[in-house]
Formats: structure tokens, C-alpha cells, sequence
């Protein structure tokens, strides 16, 4: 664990005295973070010293994406709200890693874990919760810590902590504890990692919490058809295993075996500083409309840790209305402001499951209308409850197309159409643009980030007319996406007809006003051979966009191969150096190993170089290759020097690998020599520069134990000779069964169709697009008739583009003699405090 950080910046000029009142807020997640931005807003920093305190070490992100952190589709370093940067631009010091203890009421003071003492004048506590640890036996060691294997679903370090545990190569099963929201995210997370996950649910049905048996009878066929296997109406007892994780026990049904477990059993309210401290605390800490403690004068609290009218929250959208009236409150903006509750609504963040819940799961008086439809086949049930012609609960599952028009409906009370059937499909409902102007102004649009439909409206009257401008200035759709629809609707009503197109969803890169082909079309009428040379001439006012390095790089290289002129400032810190960094700073190095063959003095020269340098971890990669981890950027070139090997590429948008099984010479089952043309393939287009990564496999025999079936470009043997290739697949983040693109009946055709395939992928693909999502874009019957059957006469032009690629490889690790700037290998001090990562 990193130590804490205090950071502060920009004082008042020495001499004139700061008559401004001391804010001390305790908890820095996004409940806090978020009354400080609206204090903010209000013109706070003129009235307030702001002291944060959290004790997580970092500054505040989005608890919420957590979940698409643990399934990969965000990495943890997008998350973030407010950089540490941000504290520092506002004035405010941040206390980051350091836990306040005891509140001092009487005398106004924190104390916190690592001796400061500050005083205040008001106080925020907005201290969130900790998930709850339903009692079992074994979960904790004899020393009182958790169990190694067992994990709370909670924090960005759970999350880190989780997904390293589950890329073990010996770790294949989970058990998640609970079958709610959290649980069954956690659960198709780790799902994402190759890990079989069994959710054991006390629930009579899954997420009881928001629907009724109905619905949770076909939301489990459908988690079941994900390949999770569900036990409900089943307690944990016991966590098995005497050091580490071998299983659970469960009450009435056998054990399961398992090396980790997740407890994802509901969260209980951080309240042992309030308690200690002899504030109002029931459920959670006390307070009243204004946010206000009770009985108390200079304290308020915010967010989960909260009571307000009995109720307490466990969603964002209640924080950010609790944000809002304290903010209004603190700094004399609104004295009249109250907070009255909160209507909540859900979503479930699970790709392949809709759920949408809202209120009511099911009638409660004999005069609610309750309006069902369920077709289990499709996994499809929507369930409406109407009470004095407003809509007081809904679940969908399986369609969520109305769910925008349905949570406005629920959270404004909107008047209904008579025909009920038309608020669950589509038979002429109310119209959308009737709907966004029925809205009030303080609507919440997006609930994950708090944004109003006002302020969706400012942002336009402002001058911003395109739905992305809109999204990237307010964030509204940046979280779990489900108000994206009703974002478009509000943008487009606002900027009243004149919504524009966003021209830059079809730009290549931001920076350049222009779509892949006109891009390239005009890199080689004007003849530019650098990226420097592309942004003076074709950026508006010359200006360069460092977002748009890397994709232009790619790109030129691929169009230019040995014409490009190559600048560093360019690229990413992966292809600067040649070697994919680490979570501290580190480099990961893994030399060339064709085909996933190697030989005596390779391995030999390998352990040498580890030893050596002291490799901290070697790991055999899902590639068929050895990693080298831990190794300090100063030291990559000695390391490459002594291994003298070529690069294996693992970092980069490039081709990495080909993965091969055995094959004919030594498998029982193999027909076709997957070996010697992975070799092949992989000597042939080594290195060389795509959109996006890609990995190849061959396989000898339909057995497929190369998993041909999920790369970009998969080829198995079949009987008599033939070779099947299959593009377009995955198994990572999203998972996807290639596209058979052609049969052939010899090797050589099998390299010429993944050299054109590969370079048509090149020329077409928009950046960053794998070819998982590129090959059912554009159609794998009109890849097809352009790859192999020449429909378009472009075969040759592919052909020879791709030649020119291949005949242009230089090993990048040969720079280790000759860097291309003086401080390409030199170490550089990190902006962010860095984790420790164990040496195994
Ligand atoms: C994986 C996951 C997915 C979620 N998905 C959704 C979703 O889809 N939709 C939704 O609406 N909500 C979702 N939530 C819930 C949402 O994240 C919470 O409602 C929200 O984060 C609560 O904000 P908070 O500030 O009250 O608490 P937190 O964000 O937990 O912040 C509290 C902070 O205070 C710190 N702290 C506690 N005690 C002290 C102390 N004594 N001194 C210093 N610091 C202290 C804590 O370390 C923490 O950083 C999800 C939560 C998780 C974990
Ligand atoms: S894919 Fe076929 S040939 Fe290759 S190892 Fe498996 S069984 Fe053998």
C-alpha cells in the first residue's frame, strides 16, 4: 500500500489575511468529491479553506465502472472523476491515504490516522459504506485478516486485487457470494478472465431486491445461458481451505470447490466514526432536509453513510440530489433548498443481460394496475406498476428500449398514454420530442453522473450542437450508458432542429477533420511522410492533437512501411520503448518465440538474463511465450542485449502471435502440420503495424487446441488437406466465434488470404477497432468477395501494400545500441503514487 499523499497548492499571497471559513470534509469518494464540486460551483472557494480526507490513496473515481473495470472493458486508470491534479488546481488539500479517526464537536476538530489535527467551521462527513460480511466460518485467518482468495467487491484495489487473482494460470473457479446488482456483475467480470463463477444467492430468486419471482425466473435462464451456474435459496457456511481458498459449504447442498470467493452480500454504512464521535447515528448517520446532522450545527453528511427520512441509499443518483441541497446550504446559494428523498431506479451492468428496475416490483394496494408481458424464450419480461395513473415501479429484462421514457416517467410522475401497452413497445407512445419538453429542468438525465436536463440545455445553448460535444462537456452517458437514448432526445430538442451530425464520429483521429479514406487519400496526394508533416498540413490551424499520434503513426507506417519518417513524440510509452509497462512502472519484456516453439539455448539464455537482472515474476504467456516481468525501463536495453533475441511483440497495435497445438508430427489426431505454418505466418508478418492487436492461431485438427476458432485470424486443418480460416474472432473482453472466410487446400493460400485479409483490416478498420468488431461491421460475405474472390480487383494492390510492410521489419529491440533519444531508457519520475507489486 502506497503511503498518503497531502497535496496543496496556491495559497493566498502571504500577508493578507484569510478570512475564509475552514471546510474539512471526511471521505473522498463520490459522494464528497461531489459536494465539494458543487460547493465549488456556488463560488465556495471564495468562502472556504477545503481540507478532504480520504482514505483511499488515490483521487476520486467512478465507483460505479468498477464493474467494467473487473470485466476489462474499462482500464482502471479511465475512471477517475477528479485527478490528483484537480485538488491541486482548486486549492484544496487533499489528505489521500489517511483515515480520520475522531471528530472532536465540541471543540471542532479531526484527528486523523496519521496524526494531523485540523481544525473546521464546517464539516462534511461523507464517509460511504464497506460491503457486509454475512457470518461464515473460515473466513478469517487465525491473525483476525480476510482468508487470501476471499474479496469484498468494493474498492479500485478490490478490483485490481480480484482481477490478478483470477489470471493465475491455476485459478479456474469462483463462488460469488449474493445475486444481486454487484454480485452478478462481479460474477460476469471474472467470467471475462476464464474463470467458471457459481453464485450462491439466499434470494429465492436472483436480484429480489428489484423484481419479482417472475422476472427472476427468467433473468436466471438468462445468467445461466452466460455459463453461470446459479444456487438460490442457499447460504454459504463455511469458506474452505486452511491457508488458502478450496471451497464453500453450503447449507443444504454439497460443497463447491473454488479458489476464490467474492462476497457481493449488500454494503452497511460506514458509521463508526460518527458513532465514536456521539453523532445521531440509526441505520446510518441521522440528518435532515438540509443534509444537516441532527442537532448539530456544523456538520453535515452526504451519500451512503447517510439516514434521511428513514431511508438510506446505496445509488449515486440520491448522492448527487444530496450533493446539490447541501451545497446550496454551506454557501448561502439557496437557503431554502430541501432534500425530500429519492426515487431509485437500477441497471444492470452485465453485456448480454438487460435489466432495467425502477419502484414497485409488483402491485401492492388492490386498486394498482399491474401490466405484464413475458416471453421467457427470449428472455424477455416486462412488468409495469401503476398506481392514480402514475407509474410507481417497472422492471424490464431483455428490452430495455423504453427504458428512458420509463425512468422519466417514474421520476417526474409524467401523466400516462391511456393505451398502456404503448409504455412498453413501441404503438405510437407519447412523442419523444413531447416527452424531453414535458421535462423539467432539474430532470436528472443521467443518474450515474448527475446531470439535469438543464444542464444538458446550457451546454447547448452555449454553442455545443453535436450529442458526443454534449456527453464529453457534461459526462452525461459516460456511466453505466443506459440514459444515452434520452440524452440524444434532450440534445436534439435543445439545439431545436439544428443538431449536427458529430462530424468527428467519422474522423480516422480527432485531430484530423477527415475519415480514414480521405485521410489517406490525401497523406499521399500531398505526399507526408510524417506525423508532424500530416498535422501541419491537414490539422485545422496546424495544430497538433496528441490524442491523434498514435492512430496517425499506425497509420502511416502501415501506408509507407520504410518511407514513414518516424518521431517518438508519436507514440505511446509501449512502442516508445518496446516493452508493454506495468501497474508500477515496470516493463514486461518477451522475446520473439515462433509459433510458441523454443529451443535449449533459448531457454538457457532466458533463465541467464532473469537471473541475471533479477526478474522478479517469469510467466508463461496465454501467447505461448515466456514474460519477463519487472524489469526497470533503464535497464530494458542491457536485458534485450543479453537475451539477444528478437522482439516477441506483446506490446503495440500490431500482429503479436501465432499460438499453434502440436500437430501432425507428434498429435494422434493432427492432419495438417499447424506448427511449421504458424512458424511460417509468424516469420511473415512479424511486427508489423494494425488498428488494433492482433493474435493468430493454427490449429492441426478440429479439436482446435490452438482456439483458432477465437483470434483474429484462426486457421485449423480439416480432413483431406484443407485448411479452414476463420477471422474476426475473440476471447477476451468480449467473446466471439470467427467467421469461416475461407476452405483452402494449401498452406501458401493460407498465408496469401491472412496477408490480404490482414492488410484489408489495415487499410479499413477505424482505430483501435479489433477485428471482433470490424468483421461484423463491414460483413464477413463482402470480406469475402474482396479478400479471396477478388470481387473488386483490389488483390493485387493488398497483396503488394502488404509485401512492402513485411519487406520494411527492423527489430525494434535493435535500438538497444543506438537509442533514438537521449532519454528513451531513462527512468522518469511517475505523476501518480505507484503500487507495489509482489515479487513472486
Ligand atoms: C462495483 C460497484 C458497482 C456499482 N454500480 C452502481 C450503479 O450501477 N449505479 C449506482 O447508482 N450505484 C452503483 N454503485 C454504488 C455507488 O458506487 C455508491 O452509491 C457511491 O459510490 C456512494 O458514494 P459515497 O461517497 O457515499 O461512498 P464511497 O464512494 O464509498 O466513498 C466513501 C469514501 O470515504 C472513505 N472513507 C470512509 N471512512 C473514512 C474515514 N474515516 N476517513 C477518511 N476516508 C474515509 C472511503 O474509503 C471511500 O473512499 C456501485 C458500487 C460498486 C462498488
Ligand atoms: S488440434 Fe488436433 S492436432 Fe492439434 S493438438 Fe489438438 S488434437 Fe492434436
Amino acid at each position: 500500500m502506497p503511503g498518503p499523499v497531502s497535496l496543496t497548492k496556491g495559497r493566498r499571497p502571504p500577508g493578507k489575511p484569510d478570512t475564509r471559513r475552514r471546510l474539512v470534509v471526511i471521505g473522498n469518494g463520490m459522494a464528497g468529491a461531489r459536494a465539494v464540486e458543487e460547493i465549488l460551483a456556488r463560488g465556495g472557494a471564495e468562502q472556504f479553506t477545503i481540507t478532504m480526507f480520504g482514505d483511499e490513496p488515490y483521487g476520486n473515481y467512478n465507483r460505479i465502472m468498477l464493474s467494467h473495470v473487473l470485466s476489462g472493458e474499462e482500464s482502471d486508470a479511465d475512471i477517475f472523476l477528479n485527478s490528483l491534479h484537480w485538488y491541486q488546481d482548486n486549492n484544496i488539500t487533499l489528505h489521500a491515504g489517511v483515515r480520520v479517526e475522531r471528530i472532536d464537536r465540541f471543540t471542532k476538530y479531526v484527528f486523523a490516522n496519521n496524526g494531523h489535527v485540523v481544525p473546521y467551521d464546517v464539516l462534511i462527513i461523507a464517509t460511504g459504506s464497506q460491503s457486509f460480511m454475512p457470518p461464515m466460518d473460515g473466513l478469517y485467518t487465525p491473525s483476525g485478516s480476510i482468508k487470501p482468495g476471499v474479496f469484498t467487491f468494493r474498492t479500485i484495489d478490490d478490483t485490481r486485487n480480484m482481477v490478478e487473482h483470477a489470471q493465475y494460470e491455476d485459478h479456474y473457479r469462483a463462488v460469488v457470494i449474493g445475486g444481486g446488482l454487484l454480485g452478478l456483475e462481479a460474477a460476469r467480470g471474472l467470467q471475462s478472465h476464464g474463470i467458471e463463477v457459481d453464485v450462491v444467492h439466499s434470494g429465492a430468486h436472483l436480484m429480489n431486491a428489484q423484481m419479482g419471482p417472475d422476472g427472476g425466473a427468467i433473468l436466471r435462464r438468462s445468467v445461466e445461458a452466460l455459463g453461470i451456474r446459479v444456487h438460490t435459496g442457499s447460504r454459504t457456511t463455511a469458506v474452505l481451505g486452511a491457508d488458502r481458498v478450496t471451497g464453500v459449504r453450503l447449507r443444504d447442498r454439497p460443497d463447491i470447490a473454488c479458489d476464490m470467493v467474492v462476497v457481493a452480500a449488500g454494503i452497511r454504512p460506514n458509521v463508526d466514526l460518527a458513532v465514536l464521535s456521539g453523532l445521531h447515528v440509526e441505520r446510518a448517520t441521522v440528518v435532515d432536509d438540509q443534509l444537516r446532522v441532527v442537532d448539530e450545527d456544523s456538520i453535515y453528511a452526504v451519500g451512503e453513510c447517510v439516514q434521511h427520512r428513514g431511508e438510506v441509499y446505496g445509488l449515486v443518483a440520491p448522492l448527487w440530489e444530496q450533493a446539490a441541497v447541501l451545497a446550496d446550504h454551506v454557501t448561502g446559494a439557496d437557503t431554502t433548498a430541501a432534500y425530500l428523498g429519492s426515487r431509485t431506479a437500477t441497471k444492470l451492468k452485465v453485456a448480454g443481460v438487460e435489466v432495467a428496475s425502477m419502484g414497485l416490483t409488483g402491485p401492492e394496494r388492490e386498486t394498482d394496475e399491474h401490466i405484464v408481458f413475458s416471453e421467457p424464450s427470449r428472455g424477455v419480461f416486462k412488468s409495469i406498476v401503476i398506481r392514480d395513473n402514475k407509474m410507481v415501479g417497472a422492471t424490464l429484462l431483455g428490452d430495455s428500449r423504453k427504458v428512458a421514457y420509463l425512468t422519466q416517467a417514474f421520476d417526474k410522475g409524467l401523466p400516462l398514454p391511456e393505451e398502456r401497452i404503448s409504455l412498453m413497445f413501441d404503438l405510437g407512445g407519447p412523442a419523444e420530442e413531447q416527452g424531453v419538453a414535458e421535462l423539467s429542468d432539474d430532470a436528472q438525465v443521467c443518474n450515474c453522473n448527475g446531470v439535469s436536463k438543464k444542464s444538458l440545455v446550457d451546454v447547448v445553448r452555449g454553442g455545443c450542437n453535436t450529442v458526443a460535444g454534449a456527453m464529453d462537456a457534461t459526462r452525461a452517458g459516460k456511466g453505466c450508458g443506459s440514459c444515452k437514448l434520452l440524452v440524444k432526445q434532450v440534445v436534439e430538442w435543445a439545439a431545436d432542429g439544428s443538431v449536427e451530425e458529430d462530424p468527428a464520429a467519422s474522423y480516422y483521429v480527432p485531430g484530423i477533420p477527415l475519415d480514414k479514406a480521405s485521410l489517406m487519400a490525401a497523406i499521399r496526394k500531398q505526399g507526408l511522410r510524417s506525423v508532424s508533416a500530416v498535422f501541419a498540413a491537414l490539422a485545422p490551424g496546424s495544430a497538433e492533437d496528441a490524442k491523434s499520434k498514435m492512430g496517425l503513426a499506425s497509420l502511416m507506417k502501415m501506408m509507407l512501411a520504410d518511407q514513414y519518417i518516424d518521431e517518438r513524440d508519436a507514440r505511446f510509452i509501449n512502442d516508445r520503448v518496446h516493452a508493454n509497462i506495468q501497474r508500477d512502472g515496470t516493463f514486461s519484456v518477451v522475446p520473439q518465440m515462433k509459433g510458441g516453439v523454443t529451443s535449449v539455448q533459448q531457454l538457457r539464455r532466458i533463465a541467464d538474463v532473469a537471473e541475471k537482472h533479477n526478474i522478479p515474476l517469469i510467466k508463461l504467456t496465454g501467447g505461448q511465450r515466456i514474460d519477463l516481468l519487472g524489469v526497470p525501463k533503464e535497464d530494458l536495453p542491457q536485458v534485450w542485449a543479453d537475451l539477444d533475441m528478437p522482439s516477441g511483440y506483446a506490446y503495440g497495435k500490431s500482429f503479436r502471435t501465432v499460438k499453434t497445438c502440436v500437430g501432425k508430427d507428434f498429435c494422434r489426431y493432427g492432419t495438417g502440420d499447424s506448427t511449421k505454418l504458424g512458424i511460417e505466418i509468424e516469420s511473415q508478418f512479424q511486427g508489423i503495424e494494425a488498428p488494433a492487436k492482433l493474435k493468430l492461431a493454427v490449429s492441426g485438427c478440429p479439436r482446435n487446441c490452438a482456439e483458432s476458432l477465437v483470434k483474429d485470424v484462426g486457421v485449423v486443418a480439416v480432413e483431406g488437406g484443407r485448411w479452414e480460416i476463420y477471422v474476426g474472432g475473440a476471447a477476451g473482453a468480449h467473446i466471439r466465434k470467427g467467421d469461416l472466410l475461407a476452405s483452402v487446400d494449401d498452406p501458401e493460400k493460407v498465408k496469401v488470404l491472412t496477408g490480404r485479409f490482414m492488410q484489408y483490416y489495415r487499410e479499413n478498420a477505424n482505430w483501435l477497432e479489433r477485428t471482433y468488431s470490424f468483421v461484423p461491421r463491414v460483413g464477413i460475405d463482402h470480406i469475402r468477395a474482396v479478400v479471396v474472390d477478388d470481387a473488386q480487383g483490389l488483390a493485387a494492390g493488398l497483396d503488394a501494400a502488404m509485401q512492402a510492410s513485411v519487406d520494411s521489419y527492423v527489430d525494434p529491440w535493435t535500438e538497444r545500441d543506438d537509442p533514438l533519444t537521449p532519454g528513451q531508457f531513462r527512468t522518469s519520475l511517475p505523476l501518480t503514487v505507484l503500487p507495489q507489486v509482489p515479487v513472486r
